[in-house]
């Protein structure tokens, strides 16, 4: 389990968690969101050839496999594990429906098997819903032989309503070996796409180098 890299270096991980749940598809099918995949964030990523870690949900993938294929098919991207439908894995866990205990294995064995199709850099790295878990949930995917990743910088992108406190949390926490969490999820993480290019520039002026999660946990 783990929450940063090593604090050697310059190097900080930008991750991007791809949550769905089924009331997000039901509010996609309504037409009352048109999306929970931000391709400007991509857009930007790519033409900056800044390298990133995607966390997705099984659900994300099977709803936007174009834009799957999309991540796996660029060499600075890697694909990792964030659950199939974004359960939570503890009680009170910001309001998320419970995954009961017996299904946790299944649950992100399934997902691993969702997104390996798609090629790429597939890790072992996997983050829960809401950063919620116990014992009893790591005891359930220990025979998975992931790497639980939390993160020591959370942008707190999710339903913000102004790009600037996002710039100013990564920016004031960030530090070599740094995890960024942030979403790609569009309609419930409106202004992660318009902090981003702040966030890279201000990480520059601090000397910082965005790199792939593996690259910056082994501080290779
Ligand atoms: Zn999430």
């Amino acid at each position: 389990m783990v929450d940063h890299g090593p604090r050697v270096g310059n190097r900080v991980a930008l991750t991007f968690d791809a949550d769905m749940t089924d009331g997000m598809l039901h509010s996609l099918r309504s037409g009352r969101v048109r999306s929970y995949a931000n391709l400007r964030i991509l857009d930007l990523l790519e033409r900056e050839q800044v390298p990133a870690t995607f966390f997705l949900t099984g659900k994300w993938v099977q709803r936007y496999p174009e834009v799957t294929r999309r991540i796996a098919g660029n060499p600075r991207f890697e694909l990792a594990n964030h659950t199939y439908g974004h359960l939570a894995f503890t009680g009170d866990c910001y309001g998320l429906p419970r995954l009961p205990a017996r299904g946790m294995t299944e649950d992100v064995a399934k997902t691993f098997r969702v997104i390996e199709p798609f090629g790429g850099r597939q890790t072992r790295y996997f983050r829960f819903p809401g950063l919620c878990h116990d014992k009893a949930a790591l005891d359930a995917l220990a025979p998975l032989g992931l790497t639980v990743v939390d993160g020591d910088v959370v942008s707190g992108d999710p339903f913000a309503e102004a790009w600037q406190p996002l710039v100013r949390a990564v920016l004031d926490k960030a530090r070599p070996g740094s995890i960024v969490i942030m979403h790609v999820t569009e309609a419930n993480a409106s202004m992660t796409d318009e902090a981003l290019p702040h966030i890279l520039a201000g990480l520059r002026e601090r000397g910082l180098v965005p790199a792939t999660l593996s690259e910056v946990l082994t501080g290779g």
